[in-house]
């Protein structure tokens, strides 16, 4: 068979640990052998980011605003041990959060239904895709532990002079108080990435918040969601024959609990953190999710929702077989194709990320899974798989669909 030629480079980011390991079979086994593949490499490992000052993050970060899509492996965000393991020069910032300031992107992430591994809600057929804005709220906040009787007070002092000052209560002995902040800008880059997504990927969109009570904060949001709308996507949702629907965030939840899936869901920074923790849980597992950053302006990084798996990879080290779970891992990959393939109008480029997809969830729901999967899944009698066997087996049932 002929490999399936590309025309732009995908920007390649490697990464760390049992996840760098699983990158190269991966790439070996089920890309290599059957796309002539073009990429920018940039080594995120840890060791090479140490090496050029994080440099490397910031370059790859780059190439991704030229070239528009990426595919990123997981990486360590170095802590206090990691300074030592890796003999560190600095504690160097999370790849993520730089990516991510530096393309102003949403997080979305859908968990990867496969027949076996049913959603603890019945009713949820498909998957639920939850756009995470990640800026500010209570991630950014200023807070005092209040000693005793006194006013608190919210100030803002403009540039010019100007002072707005509340009060915010009058305390007749101790407690709490919280500041938190968020600017129109970034609300704004989180509607629109949310809009072009929901198109993207032929979703209705549903938004939420609690604007009944927050009607200064909370209705700034749901005001400028709805204004960009009108102004940008209103046609577009029409003609693709979707919808974008507000609704105060408890309806949200009652609704998602009756709901088929298939929609995007679109949260506040707290909202989105605690509900992804609840739609991923309830769909099995971590390494059964798919991970995409947007930018406001339509650039594309995927990446697997879990870790660099460290646990697995110390046994791996230690000359014990593993048995990692690849599928997000592949899925980020058949994203980024089939998204490359779509901006450059390759049709064998998607149709091969398709069918990678669909010999990935076939060997699951032929009973090959790794053990994570096999702790949970509804088949009778499965085969549990090392790490490289089950990236194997995907080949053998890929090759047949080719
Ligand atoms: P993790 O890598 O997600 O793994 C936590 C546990 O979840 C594993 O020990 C394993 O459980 C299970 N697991 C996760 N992915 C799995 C997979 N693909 N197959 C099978 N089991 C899987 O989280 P972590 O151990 O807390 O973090 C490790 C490193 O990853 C940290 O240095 C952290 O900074 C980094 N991290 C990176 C990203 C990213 O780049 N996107 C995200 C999160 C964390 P068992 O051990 O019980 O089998
Ligand atoms: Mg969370």
């Amino acid at each position: 068979m002929e490999k399936i030629k590309m025309v732009t480079p995908l920007v390649e980011m490697d990464g760390d640990e049992m996840t760098r390991i699983l990158w190269k079979m991966i790439k070996d086994e089920l890309i290599l052998p059957f796309i002539d593949l073009k990429t920018k490499y940039y080594d995120l490992g840890l060791k090479h980011r140490n090496d050029t000052d994080d440099q490397v993050t910031i370059d790859s970060a780059e190439a991704t605003k030229k070239y528009g899509v990426a595919v990123k492996c997981a990486t360590i965000t170095p802590n206090a041990a990691r300074m030592d393991e890796y003999n560190l020069k600095e504690m160097w910032k999370s790849p993520n959060g730089t990516i991510r300031a530096a393309l102003d992107g949403t997080v979305f992430r859908a968990p990867i239904q496969v027949k076996g591994i049913e959603p603890c809600v019945k009713n949820w057929e498909k998957p639920i895709t939850l756009a995470r804005h990640a800026y500010g709220d209570v991630y950014k906040n200023t807070e005092i532990k209040v000693p005793g009787a006194g006013r608190a007070e919210l100030v803002f002092t403009g540039e010019d002079g100007q002072e707005i000052r509340q009060v915010i209560h009058e305390f007749t002995g101790s407690g709490v108080i919280q500041g938190i902040h968020n600017t129109d800008k970034s609300i704004g880059s989180f509607a629109k990435a949310c809009f072009t997504y929901a198109l993207g990927t032929k979703q209705d969109l549903w938004f939420a918040t609690k604007d009944t009570i927050s009607k200064v904060y909370d209705h700034n949001f749901k005001d400028i969601f709805q204004e960009i709308y009108d102004k940008e996507f209103k046609d577009k949702f029409e003609a693709a024959g979707l919808e974008y629907f507000y609704t105060l965030i408890d309806d949200a939840v009652a609704r998602v609990m009756k709901a088929k899936g298939g929609f995007i869901w679109a949260c506040k920074n707290y909202d989105g953190d605690v509900m992804s923790d609840m739609v991923s849980s309830a769909c099995g597992s971590l390494a059964m999710m798919t991970s995409v950053l947007v930018s406001p302006d339509g650039i594309y990084e995927y990446e697997a929702a879990h870790g660099t798996v460290q646990r697995h990879y110390y046994k791996h080290l230690a000359g014990e077989e593993t048995s990692t779970n690849s599928v997000a891992t592949i899925f980020a990959w058949t994203g980024a194709l089939r998204k490359r393939g779509e901006l450059d109008n390759i049709k064998e480029l998607m149709e091969f990320a398709d069918k990678l997809e669909k010999a990935t969830l076939g060997t699951i729901e032929s009973g090959n899974m790794t053990k994570d999967l096999a702790l949970i899944t509804s088949l009778k009698d499965v085969n549990v798989l090392n790490s490289g066997d089950f990236i194997k087996a995907i080949r053998a049932n890929l090759e047949k669909s080719l």
